[in-house]
């Protein structure tokens, strides 16, 4: 309605009319908004962004689940509209390397709930006539996948918006600025007048989003980048067939590249040429773009080894004399710094959503979601989205020259094979602490978390693998996959921390300071453990969200009366600060504040740590004086610092906290006291993967997730305090009722059951019974391999899962698939029971 007169307020402001702003109003007028206003600066239903111009097909094949599950559910909603044309997909592979992967996707897809198969060459060439089967060495085939028609889908959602009585819809209608005072926004200014915004605003914008936030004064991070497409027609062969799509999408893996049928042409899109970085101001207007703004004139030279690269798997289609380039542009995508989607409210700005950097075929799923967040709060999503949220990047990953840095290199992952630990190179370091040239001077092998630099081993170390031969023998990795961002030398850390003592060089927490004189009773109702506690304790604890889902997973102090800490970790920093930051009381009664970048965090574990505090402190740091899970201020050297005794790891000892330009200090206090009883450095391999799991200690993210409760997680040992707290009917519920699943700890029986090498899983792969059966629970979840670590004290390898309740009992056997091998496994507990120190005496001596 372009021409229509614009409101002069509205309850809910969208800008953007492409897949992710038309889903969005459907969702949001569905969930019982009824004043909703969407803005497009162009016309309807093809307003020129990236949703004109895709390919529009769907691989409903992801390594995490809430990826899959957001894209099924989308692949629902096209298929309800009408506009899903199911075709199947096949990813080929050219080398043995890339096989491997397929079978590593094949492992996914069924921990996940997609269909899918490893075909043979011929195989391959029954379902595609055309493919040049002689360059393949096979491929994975999904019959879920397809294409869509997005353009009708949002005509579709839009309608029935409109339907409702929910939606205005302005096109031709650019926003110029947005006003923000008191940091909530007011309005929106555009080109044919202003609107009051009187609940909520939301970029959904595509490429131009970070202009947007920019307007607002806040940022989104996303960088526009060309990805190459061409339209090669009209095919004689295709002529024949009917309708737009006859064949599956073939993903040519090692070329990164697609080729799909699109009616009488052939679509050959390609990631395979350098990152082609537009500035989001340089973008061109509607009335200066030769196609749209979002179809960038066409980088002949990038193409060439993609053109050659087509011309192998489909000489006979694409040698077609009669068959020319319709179509070619350097199609704009957004990339974030870590390829997910940018979704959620801003931190910085009021009434501010960011919903961008979706792909088409995500899509509806999360603007269902993000409906749900909007009107009735994260607890009434079905998907887990931290790992989506906006947020997670506050602080440290939105300058402008990180997001394109780190996005350049995120484009040219996209169909590499990435390895669950893989690294990002660019823009490192980022975060750094002052002891961080200790480190390298100690051959530290860095890895990144929520920005920091944390050594993930020392190679200084590797004589320790020696020294410890004895105990690590059968846990040597001989697969390369396996060993990928892994030393043994993690293995031989972890047992001299459990013989002698390591120094973990551990920043990279994420640190509210929570003030005020209603402090205690905010906190209270926030979590499941009791804050009504001593001042100096510790209370361990997670948060929920109203349905009862994990939320957060902090450590809590207790500072004063009248001011606590929560500690938590630094990749959910921006997250967990969003989640208590919104919950605080409008009265003033509470402040926060985030120390996270002021203190530096040095733990100190192993059975000589007390003797090597004692050299650096003349403080009593006696069980007595300083009994377990209690925290205090200490005297390290010349440092005045904090300390808590607690140990993610389950060994006596400190995290010691101290400013951060004192952190060299309280480094090289410690690392030379601790010389004469043999103290080493010790990396995150050991503190949140050797020594966490055989502690059985749950990680957010992975065994703590919305989709399962305290009681599965066995995590109810707080018991149902009196006062309320955010998620409490649905866990005193949980508490009450018979799980569905329940946490396991199994071991891994035979590592090489059809000989060859012994194969070490890594995490995600799915759970079998010994029939062959996937384990699936009553609520329908299943069963998957949440963490997977060797256990060197213990000379296994643990895996953690969620196993259905009447099969979840100690001895049972199970069977896990990796890379196309299944692996017999045993339940050693169940619960939260610790393998190693099942007592927990040695945190306590
Ligand atoms: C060549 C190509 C192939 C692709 N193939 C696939 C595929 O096969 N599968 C898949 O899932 N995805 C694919 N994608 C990705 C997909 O197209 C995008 O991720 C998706 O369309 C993004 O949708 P959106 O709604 O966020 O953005 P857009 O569709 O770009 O919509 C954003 C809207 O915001 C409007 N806007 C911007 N600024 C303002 C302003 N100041 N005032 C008012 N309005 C404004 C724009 O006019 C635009 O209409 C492909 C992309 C490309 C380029």
């Amino acid at each position: 309605m372009s021409g229509a007169e614009l409101p002069r307020s509205a309850e809910t402001v969208i800008i953007g009319a492409g897949i992710v702003g038309n889903s969005l109003v459907y969702h949001l007028a569905d969930q019982g908004k009824d004043d909703i206003l969407q803005i497009d600066k162009g016309p309807l239903p093809d307003p020129g962004g990236s949703t004109g111009h895709a390919s529009n097909f769907i691989m409903p094949i992801e390594h995490t689940s809430e990826m899959t599950e957001l894209t099924w559910d989308s692949i629902d909603q096209f298929d309800e509209v009408g506009v899903f044309n199911n075709s199947g997909g096949l990813e080929v592979a050219r080398t043995e390397t890339r096989m491997a992967e397929l079978r590593r996707r094949v492992q996914s897809a069924t921990a996940f709930g997609t269909q899918a198969q490893i075909l043979g060459p011929d195989e391959v060439k029954e379902k595609v006539p055309h493919i040049n089967e002689s360059i393949i060495e096979g491929a994975m085939y999904t019959p879920d996948a397809g294409s869509c028609d997005p353009l009708r889908f949002g005509e579709v959602m839009r309608e029935r918006a409109r339907d409702m009585n929910a939606l205005t819809v302005s096109a031709n209608t650019e926003v110029l600025d947005i006003v923000v005072e008191d940091g909530a926004v007011q309005a929106v200014e555009t080109d044919r007048g202003t609107v009051a915004v009187t609940g909520e605003l939301v970029i959904a914008a595509g490429v131009w989003s970070p202009k947007l936030a920019r307007m607002a004064g806040s940022k989104i991070p996303l960088y526009p980048v060309g990805h190459q497409l061409i339209s090669v027609g009209p095919i004689e062969k295709f002529e024949e067939q009917e309708g737009e799509i006859n064949y599956p999408i073939v993903r040519d893996m090692d070329v990164r590249m697609y080729e799909r049928q699109n009616g009488n042409d052939l679509e050959i899109g390609s990631y395979e040429h350098r990152p082609l970085l537009y500035d989001v101001d340089e973008i061109p207007a509607l009335e200066e773009a030769p196609l749209s703004p979002t179809q960038m004139p066409f980088t002949e030279d990038a193409f060439e080894d993609s053109m050659e690269h087509a011309l192998e798997i489909m000489p006979e289609i694409l040698d077609d004399p009669e068959a020319g380039i319709r179509h070619s542009i350097d199609g704009l995508i957004s990339i974030t710094p870590d390829g997910n989607p940018v979704v959620g409210p801003v931190n910085d700005v009021d009434k501010l959503w960011s919903v961008a950097a979706i792909w088409i075929r995500l899509a509806p799923g999360i603007a269902r979601q993000v409906a749900r967040w909007m009107t009735d709060g994260w607890g009434a999503m079905d998907t887990d989205m931290h790992g989506l949220n906006v947020a997670r990047f506050d602080g440290w990953g939105r300058t402008k020259q990180f997001v394109r840095e780190r996005g350049a290199e995120e484009f040219s992952r996209h169909y590499g094979i990435i390895h669950p630990s893989e690294q990002f190179e660019a823009g490192r370091p980022n975060r750094t602490t002052g002891f961080y040239d200790r480190q390298q001077e100690l051959e530290a092998s860095f890895q990144e978390s929520g920005g920091w630099e944390r050594p993930r081993w020392y190679e200084s170390n590797a004589d320790l693998v020696d020294r410890y031969a004895d105990d690590l023998e059968g846990l040597h990795r001989p697969n390369d996959w396996d060993a990928t961002w892994w030393s043994e030398t993690i293995l031989g850390e972890h047992l001299h921390l459990r013989d002698k003592v390591g120094l973990i060089g551990d920043t990279g927490f994420a640190i509210f300071d929570v003030v005020g004189e209603d402090v205690s009773d905010y906190l209270e109702g926030m979590v499941i453990g009791r804050m009504d506690v001593d001042p100096g304790s510790i209370v361990y604890t997670p948060a929920l969200d109203s349905g009862g889902g994990f939320r957060a997973d902090l450590t809590i102090i207790r500072l004063a009366e009248d001011r606590y800490r929560i500690v938590t970790g630094g990749s959910t920093g921006g997250d967990v600060w969003q989640w208590f930051s919104r919950h605080i009381p409008p009265s003033g009664s509470v402040r926060m504040v985030d120390r996270s970048s002021a203190l530096a965090t040095i733990g100190l574990w192993g059975p000589n740590a007390r003797s090597v505090l004692r050299e650096v402190t003349t403080q009593d740091v006696s069980n007595d004086a300083f009994p377990a899970f209690t925290a205090q201020d200490i005297e390290v050297g010349q440092v005045e610092a904090w300390a808590m005794r607690l140990s993610y790891v389950g060994e006596l000892g400190w995290e010691i906290y101290a400013p951060m330009e004192r952190s060299r200090r309280l480094w090289d206090s410690l690392y030379e006291a601790g010389q004469e009883y043999d103290l080493r450095p010790v990396g995150t391999g050991v503190y949140g993967g050797t020594g966490r799991i055989e502690k059985n200690y749950r990680l957010y993210g992975h065994e703590l997730r919305r989709e399962y409760n305290p009681a599965e997680a066995d995590l109810t040992f707080h018991g149902v305090k009196d006062a309320d707290f955010l998620g409490k009917a649905a866990y005193a519920a949980a508490l009450e009722g018979e799980p569905a699943a329940t946490l396991c700890t199994m071991s891994v029986d035979d590592h090489a059951p059809n000989g060859g090498e012994r194969r070490f899983m890594l995490g995600g792969e799915p759970i079998f019974s010994t029939d062959g059966e996937m384990l699936i629970d009553d609520e329908g979840r299943r069963s998957y391999v949440t963490s997977a670590n060797t256990a060197p004290s213990l000379g296994k390898h643990l895996l953690m899962g969620y196993i259905p309740t009447t099969l979840a009992e100690a001895g049972n056997q199970f069977e896990v698939l990796y890379f196309g091998d299944r692996y017999p496994v045993t339940v050693e507990v169940v619960g939260n029971q610790p393998l190693f120190d099942p007592d927990n005496e040695r945190i306590r001596r």
